[in-house]
Order: C-alpha cells, then structure tokens, then sequence
C-alpha cells in the first residue's frame, strides 16, 4: 500500500457525531414511539394515547396522565444526557427500576424532528410548551394545558435527508408502530393505552389490569377466545414463574410475530423461549403456523443479561436449559389442562 492509499485517521466534527449517533437510537418513527412510550410509563401514566399519522412520518404524538414536568425540567430533559432517572454508575450496578436511564431519547429525537412538548405537573398551577426544531430550543412558554405530558414529534428526519431516504412504505412502518404499542400494552394490562392511525383508533385497552382484556383488546374476539391460561411455578430455583396466555393449537398466523415473551416484565427476543413455547404444541400446530403467546418469565435479574442497546431486545439466561424446561413445562401443562394437547404427543 502506497500513502495516497492509506485513508488519513481524523476527529468527527460534534455535528456528524451527533448526527451518527442519533441514527442508533431513532432509526424510524417506531423508535420514536418506543421511546416516548417507555418515558410516558416511567412517569407513572395510568393512560398512554398514541397517535399516527401516514405510519408515524408525518407526525408522532404520544399523550399521559404520568407526573409531568416543571418549566425548568423540560427544559432541562431535551438537553444531551439528562435524566431524573439515574444519579450515577451504582444506581445502574444495582438495578434500574424504569425502562430508560440514558438520557438520550428526548434530545436525540428533537435533533432530528420538530418536537413539542406540552406539560404539567401533578398539582401543580401552570404548564409549558417547548418547542424545539433540529436541535434548537425555539420556544418555551406557559401553556394551558392538563397535567401530564404531550410529547409531538413532526416531519422526522427533516433535516436528515439520507435517513429519511431509508424510511419504508407506510404501511411497513405502521406495522412497527403498532407492533411496539401491542408489547407496551401486552406487558402493562393495567394502563390504559391506545393507538391511532390517521385518526381512527386502532385499539384501546382498558387498563383495569387483565392480562386476558388486553388480549381482547388488541388482538379481538377469536384470538381472546382461544386463549389458555398459563400459570406454573417450576420447582427448580432458577425460574420463579412462567404465566400468560397462549392459543389453541389452531389458532395460528403464518409468522412468529405473535409469539410475544416478556423477561421480568419487558419485552424481550430469544429464540429459546419461542423454541420453547413451540415444542409445548408437540406437533399439534400445522406445519409453518404459529399460536399467539403473550408469555411472562420470571428469574432472578442476576441469572440473565439483556442487551440494554436501545434498539434491541436480545436476552441471555445463564441456566438456559432451565428456562427451556420450565417454559415447556408450563406451556405444555397448561394446553393439556384444557385437552388441547395429547399427554403422548412426540416432544418438539
Ligand atoms: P431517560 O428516559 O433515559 O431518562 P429521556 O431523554 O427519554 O431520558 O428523558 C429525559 C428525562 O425527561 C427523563 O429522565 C424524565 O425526567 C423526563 N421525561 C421525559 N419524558 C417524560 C414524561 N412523559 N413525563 C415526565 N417526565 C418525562
Ligand atoms: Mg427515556
């Protein structure tokens, strides 16, 4: 290699780092969605509207009744690494209680949007509204406004052409947006959340804590129907419990996307735990059809790693075949409380 051919190493200018770094938290309107979402539960909301328009690129707007946030904290929450969330690197050593804690999300997404904010706090006698446009605080006046936080998130990727070059059909995005509103839902029967897209409701739980509602909610009459409670505590240490709901063997969909699990109350990929709740059906499912499963595993938080990437939800248990049983084991009794499997049925 020549020198002309040896690329020379140099600093990022702030901008481009930002702008790279952004791109790893907000790829699409459904990260927008995700993160607002996971800031409205951290809040203590009872209720979370979501609303859509044209798949989340035109506009994003995620509505609670959560704490809410003084002038100063507003103002405060859309800067770089700001959070109420973590003091240090102990709290995380010993276990974050809320969904986020980096303190990127609010800054990240106002970098690249136009962004208001609206917010009260509880009891107290005046809201705000921020606004903020590619990064800038354009505007912070008081607002009347119900207590709680709006979030409103517009023309995403405005001054990002090439991300927003990458944005899908609408219909793909939608398909994301609802996908991570239907796991908030799922993982949390007692708010109460809904979904819009371009105005007309795509569904609304009711929030008064049933896991078997929120079903019929989401996913309507036939599937809510069809559901087979699973409630097992395995006797091995390593699992505490394993319970949710899946479908009769014949009420399936072409795709996994309706295997949802849950580890410790978030929702999480692994292959393992789908493997495992398939091989509860011993054969019983018709080839390349999947159930619906909104399954719950409980373990020690010590006993698995989540990636904690903001964008992914990738888990490793360190008893893996542990949770392979007991996530059978409980599938399995389950189906077979209802008949719904053969005691002799072949294993997996
Ligand atoms: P993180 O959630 O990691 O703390 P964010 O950038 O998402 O970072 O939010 C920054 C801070 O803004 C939060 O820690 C919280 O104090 C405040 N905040 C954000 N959204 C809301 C909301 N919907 N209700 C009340 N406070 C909020
Ligand atoms: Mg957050």
């Amino acid at each position: 290699m020549t020198d002309e051919d040896t690329p020379a190493i140099r600093a990022l200018d702030d901008r481009t780092v930002r702008q790279i770094a952004a791109g790893e938290v907000v790829e699409r309107p459904a990260s927008v969605v995700k993160e607002l979402v996971e800031n409205s539960l951290d809040a203590g909301a009872s209720r979370v509207s979501v609303a859509v328009d044209t798949g989340g690129t035109e506009g994003v707007r995620v509505r609670d009744d959560g704490r809410g946030m003084t002038e100063s904290e507003v103002e405060l929450a859309v800067e770089e690494h700001t959070t109420s969330k973590i003091a240090g690197i102990d709290d995380l050593e010993s276990g974050v209680g809320t969904l986020g804690f980096r303190g990127e999300a609010l800054h990240t997404i106002s970098a690249v949007s136009r962004t208001t904010v609206r917010t009260k706090p509880r009891g107290g006698d005046s809201g705000t509204e921020l606004r903020v446009e590619g990064g800038e605080v354009t505007a912070v006046r008081p607002a009347g406004c119900p207590e709680g936080t709006v979030v409103e998130v517009e023309d995403l990727f405005y001054n990002t052409p090439a991300r927003r070059k990458f944005l899908k059909t609408t219909a793909t995005e939608f398909d994301h947006v609802n996908t991570v509103v239907t796991h908030y839902a799922l993982a949390n029967p007692d708010v109460a959340i809904s979904l819009e897209h371009d105005d007309r409701e795509v569904f609304a739980t009711e929030g008064r804590g049933s896991l078997e509602s929120t079903v019929l909610s989401v996913y309507g009459r036939e599937v809510a129907e069809s559901m087979v409670r699973v409630d097992h505590e395995p006797e091995s240490g390593a699992i505490d419990a394993v319970s949710g709901l899946v479908s009769h063997p014949e009420t399936t969909r072409s795709t996994r996307e309706y295997l949802s699990t849950f580890v410790n109350g978030r929702y999480v990929t692994a292959r393992v735990l789908r493997e495992s709740v398939l091989a509860a059906y011993g054969g019983q499912l018709a080839s390349d059809r999947y159930p619906f499963a909104v399954l719950f595993v409980d373990l020690p938080a010590d006993t698995v790693d989540v990636n904690v990437h903001p964008r992914k939800m990738e888990v490793r248990f360190h008893e893996e075949s542990a949770v392979e049983d007991a996530v059978e084991e409980a599938v399995r009794s389950a189906l077979l409380e209802d008949g719904l499997v053969r005691a002799s049925a072949p294993r997996g």
